[in-house]
């Protein structure tokens, strides 16, 4: 079994374009570590408004000066050529090359990450650097590119439960020689699956999916619609590697279980970390499953350093040449598999708190008392969450209501039922005798 880190080395430098060959080893090769199945939707099969697009490969891409001087080669490096761009060759004038020639909007000396799935056109990226150096009149371009028939992948780990209600983890593999975004949403994603996996029956099912972007999520919903019902919740990883607090993202539906549970469970897992609505912080896969239709509330986690909405990138080295295994470490990525792990259990761990009791309880006689001279925070905490304990409350709805973290509220909600005072149900159970 390879660590997160050995898998980000191994794979992060493949082609990984959303249909492509090197997708499809890097998929396989992930398959090895976990029993995943691997979901495979052809070109042209229609996916609701969408459709599945051709598998692209590029054998060849460079720019080079009338006497032969090469200047840039896809060889050296795949961000090199425009993710899905058109096959082209010839000499072009410098205005016609500036036209088709990216460069990265901040980092003079990296190489942009550029794709055109769909309006596409052709086109090569450099750093900033090397198109500055650009003096002559006119230069030679190449980028043999092929269109063809193949299947989009999605690969799927399930660890069942003892429900076939179900929590989805996504990630995507789709971003050619980059680390923090993608990969390290997909080594975390399998880490979790593994520990799941070995480790004692949950409650719900979880299902890991590993995909291209948007169109990998669309492929797998639109074929597995029967499923949506039974997804009550989803999480989507990425770029969990760079140095960064946590960044939660709530879903399209903030007043729902998994919303209110993550939030009031994640305070407490990463002190440093921030918390942002549906689309502030970062979009990704996250958006087909809350979309119309789907509704499937799906939260975000990642390590963000400026949200979505400060017009900041998401971290340095963000779509360039530059996102490399450098920028991640093994401790990060561990950590960050930590906080996915615990926000899971608080989410199996979230019940509805149904009282054994009427009126208020007599504590001392039970011995849990808590002295309101000595901690008049742990007394008003004690008989603010007993209030609540009512059949129709989350410990979750509780937690989010007080303000106060998920586990505070689960400490105080065992006690009562170690002590025969409360009970735990997975459906509400009103006992308010007027319902
Ligand atoms: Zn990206």
């Amino acid at each position: 079994m390879s660590s997160m880190i050995e898998l980000i080395n191994e794979l992060w430098f493949l082609k990984r374009d959303i249909v492509s060959d090197d997708f499809d080893r890097a998929l396989y090769r992930l398959a090895e570590e976990v029993p995943m199945t691997i979901h495979e939707y052809p070109t042209g099969e229609p996916c609701w408004t969408w459709r599945v697009p051709e598998k692209w490969s590029c054998s060849e891409a460079y720019l080079e000066t009338l006497d032969g001087r090469r200047l840039l080669d896809y060889r050296k490096h795949p961000l090199h050529a425009v993710s899905y761009s058109l096959p082209f060759e010839g000499v072009v004038s410098r205005d016609e090359l500036l036209r088709h020639l990216h460069i990265h909007p901040r980092l003079p000396q990296a190489i942009p990450f550029v794709f055109k799935y769909y309006e596409r056109d052709w086109g090569l990226c450099a750093s900033q650097e090397l198109r500055d150096s650009l003096v002559e009149p006119a230069y030679r371009a190449v980028i043999r590119t092929r269109f063809e028939p193949g299947t989009l992948k999605v690969g799927e780990v399930v660890i069942p439960g003892r429900s076939q209600d179900c929590f989805v983890l996504a990630a995507h593999l789709c971003h050619p020689a980059m680390v923090n975004d993608d990969l390290t949403g997909v080594v975390v994603g399998l880490e979790v699956a593994r520990l799941l996996l070995a480790g004692p029956r949950r409650e719900y099912t979880y299902r890991l999916l590993i995909l291209p972007e948007t169109i990998g999520s669309v492929a797998y919903l639109s074929h597995n619609e029967a499923l949506i019902p039974s997804m009550h919740g989803g999480l989507f990883l990425e770029m969990l590697g760079n140095d960064a607090p946590h960044a939660l993202q709530g879903s399209f539906q903030p007043d729902c279980q998994v919303d209110r549970c993550f939030t009031a469970s994640f305070k407490s897992l990463d002190p440093l970390g921030y918390r942002g609505a549906y689309r502030t912080i970062i979009d990704n896969d996250e958006r087909q499953f809350n979309a119309p239709g789907v509704r499937v509330p799906m939260l975000s986690l990642s390590r963000v350093e400026a949200p979505k909405s400060s017009g900041k990138p998401p971290y340095p080295e963000y779509h360039s040449s530059l996102d490399t295994p450098a920028i991640v470490s093994a401790e990060r990525l561990e950590a960050s598999s930590r906080v996915v792990l615990s926000l899971l259990d608080a989410w199996e761990r979230n019940q509805y708190a149904v009282n054994h009791f009427k009126g208020e309880v007599f504590c001392s006689g039970y011995g849990i008392w808590i002295d309101y001279r000595l901690n008049p925070e742990g007394h008003r905490r004690l008989f603010d969450i007993m209030e609540r304990c009512d059949g129709e409350r989350t410990i979750a709805d509780i937690a989010v209501e007080l303000d106060v973290s998920f586990q505070s509220v689960w400490d105080v909600v065992s006690l009562l039922e170690a002590k025969g005072l409360a009970w735990f149900s997975r459906e509400p159970h009103s006992t308010d005798p007027h319902r």
